[in-house]
């Protein structure tokens, strides 16, 4: 008996001493990452989206609490290929967090992985409407590159 309230007392002092594993704050860009990145992470990531699924990704309302949820993100994952340039970067800018500078560990391009489809071939401008200079964006719309996402992710 003296020994059951002897360990039962120890497994006590050291549970509280143990430090709480704390989750990687996770912000994606759009919903199909973030779902892509709390499949890869489970239970050790804490994700966020900014846009919403119903949101024209190319034209997201950057409001500011965004500003604040990627102050205090450990990690960015955004597609790239120019697909977030229009309101991406502002809010990067504001967070204020070198974690997530565009060059830094922490800042996660996705479309770098990815064979794009419809790179134009000769230049393209404005005038031309909506192109995409770096090829088509949209790469989630190929059930195949989620393995590829979820590889770079991990
Ligand atoms: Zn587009």
């Amino acid at each position: 008996m003296k020994n059951t309230v002897l360990i039962l007392g120890l497994a006590t002092v050291l549970s509280g001493a143990l430090p709480v594993q704390a989750k990687l704050n996770v912000v994606a860009t759009l919903p199909d990452f973030a779902s892509i990145a709390q499949a890869v992470g489970g239970d050790k990531v804490k994700i966020t989206s900014i846009a919403r699924g119903t949101e024209d990704q190319h034209f997201v309302d950057a409001r500011p609490s965004f500003v604040r949820v990627l102050n205090q993100a450990d990690v960015l994952i955004e597609g790239g290929a120019e697909l977030e340039i229009g309101w991406l970067p502002p809010l990067v800018n504001g967070a204020r967090n070198g974690k997530i500078l565009s060059d830094a560990p922490g800042h996660l391009i996705l479309s770098r992985g990815i064979r794009l489809l419809e790179v134009p071939t000769s230049p393209v401008d404005r005038s031309m409407g909506d192109v995409h200079p770096f090829g088509n964006p949209h790469f989630t719309l190929d059930p195949a590159n989620g393995k590829i996402i979820a590889d770079n992710i991990a």
